[in-house]
């Protein structure tokens, strides 16, 4: 192998930065050059790839977003558009391919496999929605982001007994609702996985006005029904010793410094993928599995949904007292 190329695709995750480091500083130890490509799949499309030295991957360990880019493409789901990104890597004499992004990042990176370019994947999303990894780089920074958020609104929460209604990222997984609601000590947690009644909710409400609580503080998942603003109309015409006030964390939750356990688990990654590659390897996406990085085929990733602990989820419904 002489030269590999590396893109971030999909929606942002800090940590990406961490990850491509790892990618780039990994393959030039093995003697490799390394192009960079812009903004994702579409970078692939339009020729847009440069070569990374290991000084231009300096000082972004600690930084989030992607300094790559990233974009959707539609482009890159069709045939016309991939065959156009495969032209361009051939062109540019690049044997093989590292693709660091989510679920649908890794869809694009077996559509190319299937058309018989190496390619090897790198989960990133803070929904951890991705499946052969335990978690994604990005998750635990996000999930710090939250529980930031929920520590400061409990005080003010407190001081003027008000149930806040808290919606966190997660259009389809709830596993950024589940966590941050039990690592901040919600009274309740709202997710796309598990049907939830307006009327537990408000239950729930009274029940912890009841017991004297100095606030009621929900998680909501983007994607859960019924949403935020649902409930918050729902509660509002209700009697319930509360006041009720709603808050949407949207994007703050994808930026920030990446946390020491995503840098770290950002870096196995990239180091891993270049281990497999290195083994001639191809076709996988490398993830975090009880502890050891493990390649699994992207036919299987691809096809695979994750699911949430639920056990979990309800085991944890005994903290909500
Ligand atoms: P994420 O990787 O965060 O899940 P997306 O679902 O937007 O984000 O996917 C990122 C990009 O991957 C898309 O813009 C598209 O270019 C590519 N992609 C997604 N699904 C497919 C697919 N089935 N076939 C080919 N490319 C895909």
């Amino acid at each position: 192998m002489k030269r590999i190329a590396v893109l971030t695709s999909g929606g942002d995750a800090p940590g990406m930065n961490s990850c491509l480091r790892a990618v780039v500083r990994g393959a030039l130890a093995e003697g490799w050059e390394v192009l960079g490509v812009r903004q994702g799949y579409q970078g692939l499309i339009d020729g847009r790839m440069d070569p990374l030295d290991a000084r231009a991957v300096g000082g972004i360990v600690q930084k989030g977003g992607t300094i790559l880019g990233t974009i959707r493409s539609p482009e890159f789901k069709t045939m016309e558009g991939r065959k156009r990104a495969l032209e361009n890597l051939n062109k540019n004499k690049v044997e093989a391919l590292v693709v660091i992004g989510g679920n649908g990042s890794q869809s694009g990176a077996y559509e190319l496999h299937k058309m018989g370019f190496p390619v090897i994947g790198a989960p990133s999303t803070i929904d951890n929605d991705v499946p052969f990894t335990d978690i994604t780089i990005g998750v635990d920074t996000a999930l710090n982001t939250v529980l930031n958020a929920i520590d400061k609104i409990k005080e003010t929460a407190s001081s003027h007994h008000r149930a806040f209604l808290i919606e966190v990222m997660g259009r389809d997984s709830g596993y950024l609702a589940m966590m941050s609601g039990i690592a901040g000590g919600a009274e309740f947690i709202v997710i796309p996985e598990v049907e939830t009644d307006m009327e537990d909710i408000v239950e729930s409400v009274e029940d912890a006005y009841r017991k004297g609580k100095a606030h009621f503080i929900a998680i909501i998942a983007e994607g859960a029904k019924p949403g935020t603003q649902a409930i918050a109309d729902y509660l509002r015409g209700k009697e319930l010793g509360f006041e009720v006030r709603m808050t949407i964390l949207g994007h703050v939750q994808r930026g920030g410094s990446p946390t020491a356990f995503d840098r770290v688990l950002a870096t196995r990654l990239g180091l891993g993928a270049i281990r497999e590659l290195a083994r001639a390897e191809k076709g996988k996406m490398v993830g975090l599995i009880r502890g050891e990085t493990v390649a699994t085929p992207l036919e299987e990733v691809t096809s695979t949904k994750k699911v949430l602990d639920l056990q979990f989820y309800r085991r944890a419904q005994v903290l909500e007292r």
